[in-house]
């Protein structure tokens, strides 16, 4: 058997876990996409349904809009097209001619919706107006990419909502975060959400907040976004809305970009240990395999009793692998693959009526009566979901630099750090080069802290604090 690397060496083991454990595919041969396979699609399926349901929920319904925008709806919104202009891919020929009016590839699809918004919303009646799609996005990402972190193609979901007045998308913007954090909690995600400083706004916002996960070396990963948009879509779109009393009103939006890749990145690179992956049982439509364990004669019985496991490990789904490997080379696989349970059967577990149960979370086995086995897998699984939570709340105290020195003493020991700061892009970008990438993220939500007088690391007056990481 192949050695596995060393889960400290993350790029190395990032890449030979995602490649062994038969999640993507990196040979397709087009920059920044990957062959999402079977493993991948099937933690993918569940994310998004987790997501879906949970925005169902507070009453999203469900869209899909074309993949293409037209380019004189992409440069409506002035800021959102500056932000956006050297990321998008543009389709100018087609039918062997060049385009009169290009295509926008979606990058994002505040452009897509919002002419249709201006049709669909004619009185207060139609508002809220809660809509989502899930889909691929493209950008073209210059940066290095790293396959499910960066990429010119990426899956997520997002959410377009239109409220009649401000307080009413502000509550949702609440809610957003509220959701995301639980859903987060319950992935075992350690995360931080913050309010993005002004000058790193997602363009065309009034206001950002990001969901950054925190990666096992202490850097975050942006795994999703929620904006307050204001008028800033509404408006130039001609969105309006008639009142109660008569007179028209331009209504107030938000969007939320869940990152389904990203999302699937973290769950790997946190959870994932010198074995391999871990997939969280709530992600995993496949509890496990069940191994037989052979000795002499005792196979047909075995292999009989295995089918009364699978009856009475129902509804969790077990498959029965009863390949020529040695049951050490299929444990090594389904440890690789994640499974988060494993079901071992032998010839003791037949004379007993008993199977003995493997968890990938802490590596321990447990016997169990088949009879009771539905009860203990509910009970393991629970207990797997408790763990998955406290991993995910296991960040410690952050602590605070009060000057220059303290900024570059803190970082050479702590990943994530908070400081008073001016509020400055000049200044995040001055502390980045010195800091060697270190970045201002942002304002944490929901420990709201009151800043000091003068900025950390320019000595300027302060407007909050925030927190200093270096990200994926
Ligand atoms: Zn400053």
């Amino acid at each position: 058997m192949q050695a596995r690397p060393n889960k400290k060496d993350f790029s190395q083991w990032y890449d030979y876990v995602i490649y062994n454990a038969d999640l993507i595919d990196i040979r397709y041969g087009v920059k920044g996409t990957v062959v999402y396979k079977p493993e991948a699609m099937d933690i993918i399926d569940s994310l998004y349904s987790l997501f879906e349901s949970k925005l169902k929920e507070r009453g999203h319904k469900k869209y899909l809009f074309p993949l293409f925008i037209n380019y004189s709806s992409f440069k409506k919104e002035a800021d959102h097209i500056k932000g956006f202009e050297e990321e998008v891919f543009m389709v100018n020929r087609a039918g062997g001619k060049d385009l009169e009016e290009p295509l926008i590839i979606r990058p994002t699809s505040e452009t897509a919706f919002y002419p249709m918004f201006s049709i669909w919303i004619k009185s207060y009646r139609d508002l809220p107006m809660k809509t989502y799609q899930s889909v691929a996005v493209y950008r073209y990402e210059t940066k290095a990419t790293r396959p499910l972190f960066r990429g010119r193609e990426f899956l997520w979901i997002e959410t377009h909502n239109v409220f009649p007045s401000e307080e009413e998308a502000k509550r949702h913007v609440e809610e957003d975060i509220s959701m995301m954090s639980e859903q987060l909690k319950d992935l075992g995600i350690p995360y931080l959400i913050v309010k993005r400083e002004p000058f790193d706004r997602f363009p065309g916002a009034d206001e950002s907040y990001a969901y950054d996960a925190i990666m096992p070396n202490g850097e975050v990963l942006q795994v999703a976004t929620t904006h307050y948009l204001g008028q800033n879509f509404t408006k130039p779109f001609e969105v309006k809305y008639l009142d109660q009393d008569g007179s028209y009103r331009i209504p107030y939006s938000t969007t939320l970009g869940i990152g389904i890749t990203r999302i699937l990145a973290a769950i790997i690179s946190v959870h994932g240990d010198d074995y391999g992956l871990y997939i969280p049982p709530q992600l995993s439509s496949v509890k496990g395999i069940i191994v037989p364990i052979l000795y002499g004669s005792s196979g047909d019985e075995v292999k009989k009793y295995m089918q009364h496991v699978i009856e009475n490990a129902k509804p969790y789904v077990f498959i029965p692998d009863t390949g020529e490997e040695t049951p050490g080379e299929k444990f090594y696989r389904s440890e690789l693959y994640g499974f988060p349970l494993r079901i071992e059967v032998g010839r003791k577990e037949v004379e007993n009526s008993t199977v003995t149960v493997y968890r990938r979370d802490t590596r321990k086995k447990v016997v169990v009566n088949l009879k009771d086995l539905k009860v203990k897998l509910d009970e393991i699984i629970e207990d797997m979901k408790k763990n998955l939570k406290n991993k995910s709340e296991s960040l410690k105290d952050i602590p605070e630099a009060k000057n220059r020195e303290e900024v570059l003493k803190l970082l050479k020991q702590h990943p994530i750090i908070k400081m008073d700061f001016c509020g400055r892009a000049e200044c995040a970008m001055d502390l980045k080069k010195a800091t060697e990438g270190y970045e201002v993220r942002g304002e944490l939500v929901e420990a709201k802290e009151k800043a000091g007088e003068r900025c950390a690391w320019c000595g300027e007056k302060a407007l909050r604090k925030v927190i200093v990481a270096k990200s994926f």
